[in-house]
């Protein structure tokens, strides 16, 4: 069997692609020929440049606005997106956000919000494409996790706890579409040079770089590249799995 090497035909959807990780994943996907769906909340001007980078590549690309956490937005987002792209093959889970703060003074508002947009946005994502991966036969569900879910870190209780339960979210989804041949899978990144990073004060970044015995924080391409594997038919076979590209980090 000669498996396909691009993604040409396929349409993706990649959730908060306006900057960082995503932004490197929807250009990453296009360079192997994907169209791409644009997703962002607030950065329009930095979705529309992705567009433009994606359309000069030659693939068609659409940006879409909407609050991931919201489930009325993202419905309203797929319906715009079968209209102008058709069905999605592949859903990356991007879009995350974190409030870092020690558990006793972390409120039930930094709570909420943080499990509103990572868990329930991959719910309210995954629900609204979940029959298009699985008519796709051999669709992706791509949820970005973490190494913070894996190990727990310091001052993000809630971050963590968001990045554990797409594990066990993905792994339930891959059994529930496996006979479709569609396939659902983790990639969880360590930590990487984006503006989540630059968040993290420089002490705290000493600290953990001291953890990562490849010594080095990740750059966006160690990340896109991993996920375009996974988006490809050659990880056909690979379905319920934990993709960890954490520099060695233990776990
Ligand atoms: P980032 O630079 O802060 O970018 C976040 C992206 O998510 C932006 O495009 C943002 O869109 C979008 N977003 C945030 N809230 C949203 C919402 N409610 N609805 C729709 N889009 C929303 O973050 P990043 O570092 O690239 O991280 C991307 C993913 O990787 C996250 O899930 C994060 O948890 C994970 N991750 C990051 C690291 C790291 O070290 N950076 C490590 C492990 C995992 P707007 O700009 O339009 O608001």
């Amino acid at each position: 069997m000669v498996l396909r090497k691009t993604l040409e035909g396929q349409t993706c959807l990649v959730t908060g692609a306006s900057r960082g990780i995503g932004r490197g994943i929807a250009t990453e996907l296009a360079n192997v020929d994907a169209d791409v769906v644009v997703n962002y909340r607030s950065s329009e001007a930095e979705a529309h440049e992705v567009v433009d980078e994606i359309e000069d590549m030659g693939q068609r690309a659409m940006a879409a606005q909407c609050d991931v956490s919201e489930y009325e937005e993202v419905e309203a987002m797929i319906e715009d997106v079968h209209d102008a792209m058709g069905n999605i093959d592949v859903l990356v889970n991007n879009a995350g956000m974190n409030i870092d703060k020690v558990f006793k003074q972390l409120t039930p508002e930094d709570w909420q919000r943080v499990l509103d947009v990572n868990l329930t946005g991959t719910f309210n994502c995954t629900h609204c494409c979940y029959d298009d991966i699985v008519e796709a036969e051999d669709g992706r569900l791509i949820n970005i996790s973490s190494v913070v879910g894996q190990q727990g870190n310091y001052g993000q209780a809630n971050y963590a706890t968001t990045k554990s339960g797409l594990f066990g979210f993905t792994r339930t989804i891959a059994l529930e579409m496996a006979q479709s041949g569609s396939t659902a899978n983790c990639v969880a990144p360590g930590f990487v040079k984006t503006d989540m990073l630059d968040g993290v004060p420089d002490r705290v970044r000493e600290q953990i770089l001291e953890r990562v015995p490849l010594d080095r924080f990740a750059e966006v391409e160690d990340v896109s590249g991993i996920v375009r594997f996974v988006a490809s038919p050659e990880s056909s076979y690979m379905t319920g799995q934990i993709l960890a590209v954490n520099g060695g980090m233990e776990w």
